[in-house]
């Protein structure tokens, strides 16, 4: 895997937004919303550099592809999420591709009456988004190419990495070669 950002660069990236965030609410109480799963590593990481008072919360977006529409109809359960009727909300998401996910997630926690709301993301794709509006706070521009680590999956695999790389496609056939054997050594089992 080719590593796009290190563990460093990321930190200094994160800590960039972190500090933009805290001059932006000043001593106002913020809740951040972390949008699960991806956001994990990113709002660990991040509600820990922003000195302010904080309420700290995540709401679960996922996407179903079907099988005749390209795009996935995306499920959002905001039964986790805290209370934020009236609250500075700050939203944490992983990357911003299309956009469409934040837009959704944006227009699902509007119904519950913030009295704000911005977005944080890691990572903005370049030359990808299709609809008109930007996340507040990004702390990267990266090229279009599909990163795993630092809380992005592939196939739920690769999370934990401490670094962002790319996906190539002989990482893809490493990693389907490697799925199956696991698949046929826990048929094995007795
Ligand atoms: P959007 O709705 O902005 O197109 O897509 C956002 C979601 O797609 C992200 O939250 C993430 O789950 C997924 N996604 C988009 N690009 C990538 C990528 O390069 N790597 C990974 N792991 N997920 C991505
Ligand atoms: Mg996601």
């Amino acid at each position: 895997m080719k590593t796009l950002l290190s563990e460093k660069e990321l930190y200094d990236g994160v800590s960039r937004i972190a500090h933009d965030i805290t001059a932006t609410y000043k001593d106002q109480q913020l809740t951040a919303v972390g949008v699960l799963t991806g956001s994990i590593v990113l709002l660990a990481d991040l509600i820990r550099l922003m000195d302010l008072p904080m309420r700290v919360g995540v709401v679960q977006a996922s996407s179903y592809r079907g099988a005749t529409t390209s795009r996935g109809e995306l499920l959002i359960n905001a039964e986790l999420m805290l209370d934020i009727t009236g609250r500075d909300v700050l939203l944490v998401d992983d990357i911003f591709d299309t956009g469409h996910t934040l837009v959704e997630v944006v227009k699902k926690m509007k119904e519950f009456g913030p009295k704000s709301i911005r977005s944080a993301v890691l990572l903005r794709k370049e030359g990808r988004q299709e609809v008109d509006v930007l996340p507040d706070f990004v702390a990267f521009d990266i090229p279009d190419e599909f990163v795993v680590g630092y809380g992005l999956d592939y196939e739920d695999m690769y999370r934990n990495l401490p670094y962002l790389a790319a996906l190539e496609p002989d990482d893809i056939a490493r990693h389907k070669q490697n799925s199956t054997a696991e698949q046929l050594a826990s048929y094995q089992q007795p």
